[in-house]
């Protein structure tokens, strides 16, 4: 099939239409218009066969980890998701693959109210690229570089289980089937926190979200911020299956180095637990207050146990090993 019909097929109107797209897929470019008082903000995400994804792994779960992750990064500047443009390389032109990648497309993103309004499509290997465009009241912006010291630091839902089911695939440590089973969803099937992300808005000083794991998207707001981190190891919010695994013997490191949580960590001024209690039962997530911004010191992530240093030292998963 040529590349112009398989466009038309499968890619022409996926996900919920937007009165302020003018021009959508099949001309040059796309036109879409932002709103008096919002501003747009951009990101884009990659995903290559081999390297961030198995072999073989279903269209399904693909075009699922495919939006989420870049909803994720909608979800940590408090952008209301609006627009994507898919560029693939496709290997071969696999009809059911790609009816099954756009169906699922199609309803990942209307769950999240975005619409698909262009692309490029090339043959080579497998690789997914999409761009993500949101919108953002005009001045609101969560920023890396504006955690303070004194800030509290929160952290949503769980972390550590996909780095786990990680392990599993990689054949690096075996599970019991049990621990498996529920962990495995949280590295196929992250499920981005997007409305967290906007309530978040003008409550905190800064947030970030979790895809290179807690100490190495630490780094980056310590760095960013000119602070240092103390997280205490105790207060990470980890799952039952997680806590299963601990039992049977386990490292607490992947859920501190781990990576693909696709959690929010944020930074807020202290005195502001009950609110995000109240956000937290409102919305029905997880969050945990897991440590302190202080001064900028030697280490920029710092881990306690029980309110002591740490002589766990690990680095952040780093995909150029
Ligand atoms: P051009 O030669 O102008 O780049 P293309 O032939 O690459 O145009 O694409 C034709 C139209 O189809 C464009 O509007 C483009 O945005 C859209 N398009 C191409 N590939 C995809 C895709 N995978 N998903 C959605 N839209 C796509
Ligand atoms: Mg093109």
């Amino acid at each position: 099939m040529a590349e112009f019909s398989i466009i038309e097929k499968y890619f022409t109107s996926l996900g919920r239409e937007h009165s302020d797209t003018s021009l959508s897929v099949g001309d040059d470019a796309a036109i879409i218009s932002v709103p008096d008082g919002f501003e747009m903000v951009v990101s884009v995400d990659t995903m290559t066969e081999g390297i961030h994804f198995f072999e073989g792994l279903s269209p399904e779960l693909l075009a699922h980890k495919l939006l989420a992750v870049n909803l994720s990064d909608m979800a940590a500047m408090g952008a209301r998701p609006k627009w994507v443009t898919l560029a693939m390389g496709l290997s071969s032109h696999d009809e059911q693959w790609l009816k099954r990648f756009s169906e699922t497309f199609d309803k990942v993103a209307k769950a999240h109210g975005v619409q698909l309004i262009g692309g490029d499509t090339t043959e080579g290997p497998l690789v997914l690229s999409l761009t993500i465009m949101g919108l953002l009241p005009k001045g609101m912006s969560m920023q890396r570089s504006k955690a303070a010291v004194g800030d509290d630091i929160y952290c949503s839902g769980y972390i550590g289980d996909a780095a786990l089911a990680l392990t599993k695939l990689l054949g690096e440590q075996n599970l019991t089937d049990d621990v498996f089973s529920d962990v495995l969803p949280a590295l196929h099937m992250p499920q981005p926190q997007v409305t967290l992300g906007q309530r978040l808005l003008g409550q905190v000083s800064c947030c970030i979200d979790l895809s290179d794991g807690l100490i190495g998207d630490g780094e980056h707001i310590a760095q960013q911020s000119g602070v240092s981190l103390e997280i205490e190891i105790r207060s990470l919010p980890i799952s039952d299956a997680y806590r299963q695994y601990l039992k049977e013997g386990g490292f607490i490191k992947y859920a501190i180095a781990g990576g693909d949580d696709y959690q929010l960590l944020f930074t807020a001024p202290q005195g502001k637990e009950s609110t995000f209690e109240k956000m937290a039962k409102e919305l029905d997530v997880k969050i945990t207050k897991i440590g302190r911004v202080t001064k900028q010191g030697d280490t920029l992530v710092q881990l306690l146990d029980d309110g002591k240093p740490s002589l766990t030292k690990l680095k952040a998963f780093q995909h150029f090993r």
